[in-house]
């Protein structure tokens, strides 16, 4: 099995890579940072975002794994004192087809980003961001090619199902399961008053549908993928949808949506 270790750089994070992989190595799995078939990410779930973006361009061929060294992670199953456990499992679902994982798939969003000077794809985990530098950000939001509102305000946030206890939980979005093919587009405080109307409410798209977000002035804009900044002054739009490709991660025991969510925010 080829394997490849993304940790967060903390002491413990590297001690525990290290740990991955003597004990890797007594299993005969290959390290290969090209072209791994397994990916863990021993750290938090930001590190999780790290090492999905490391291999944006072979999410079809990896399984990701996630081993949390802070609190638990939405990403991550396992902790610390478990890693022989893992390996253990790994080792047997390598060795037996019966034994292998289940691999669980979650919807990504893409986007097409539109500047004066080209136009780039990128793919999120999490979500995708467009929030002012300078002041109020001015730009028109269309579904489907048909204007659906003026947005004035700090920004605007889509978040993939598995991004949904993220960023957008923080912006009053609901929280989705992420085997649903969706996407959800969250308000970042909107200015809403007899001149400026927007919904006020989440909305959820399902796949299929797409959103471009225009800019409507010269503004500078911070677009924000996953933990991934950019500034821009020549934006035209982002064009966002539910993308055609989903990640996976191998679930070598299962841990339920609902009871990492009840863990993480109220137990
Ligand atoms: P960070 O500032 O360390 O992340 C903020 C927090 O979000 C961390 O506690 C992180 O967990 C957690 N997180 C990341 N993905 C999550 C998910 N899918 N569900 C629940 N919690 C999640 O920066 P980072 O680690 O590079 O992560 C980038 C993410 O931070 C962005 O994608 C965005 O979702 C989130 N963020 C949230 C807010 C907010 O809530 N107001 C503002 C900006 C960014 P770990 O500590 O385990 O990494
Ligand atoms: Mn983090």
């Amino acid at each position: 099995m080829r394997y490849y270790v993304q940790d967060r750089g903390d002491s413990l994070s590297i001690d525990l890579a290290q740990q991955f992989h003597k004990l890797a190595k007594e299993h005969g799995f290959t390290l290969d940072a090209k072209s791994p078939e397994i990916v863990i990410s021993i750290g938090g779930d930001g590190t999780m975002l790290q090492a999905f973006h490391t291999f944006t361009d072979r999410i079809p061929d990896i399984a990701f794994v996630g081993v949390h060294t802070g609190h638990l992670g939405f990403y991550a199953d396992w902790k610390a004192d478990e890693l022989e456990d893992l390996i253990q499992l790994m080792a047997e679902g390598n060795k037996d087809a019966a034994r292998s994982p289940r691999i669980v798939e979650y919807p990504l969003i893409d986007l097409e980003i539109r500047r004066k000077s080209g136009v780039s794809s990128m793919i999120a985990l999490n979500e995708f961001t467009l929030k002012g530098v300078d002041g109020t950000v001015v730009a028109q939001v269309d579904i489907n090619d048909v204007t659906f509102e003026m947005f004035r305000g700090d920004g605007i946030c889509v978040s993939t199902p598995s991004g949904s206890t993220a960023y957008n939980k923080a912006l009053g979005g609901a929280m989705v399961h992420p085997t649903i093919e969706a996407m959800q587009i969250a308000e970042i405080a909107s200015i809403n008053n007899r001149v400026y109307r927007t919904l006020g409410s989440p909305i959820v798209l399902p796949k299929h549908h797409h959103c471009d977000i225009f800019s409507r002035k010269s503004q500078r804009l911070l677009l924000t993928i996953d933990h991934v900044n950019l500034t821009v002054d020549d934006l035209i739009s982002v064009k966002c949808q539910v993308s055609t490709q989903k990640v996976s991660f191998a679930r070598y025991r299962p841990y339920p949506f609902w009871d990492r969510v009840r863990t993480a925010f109220l137990d």
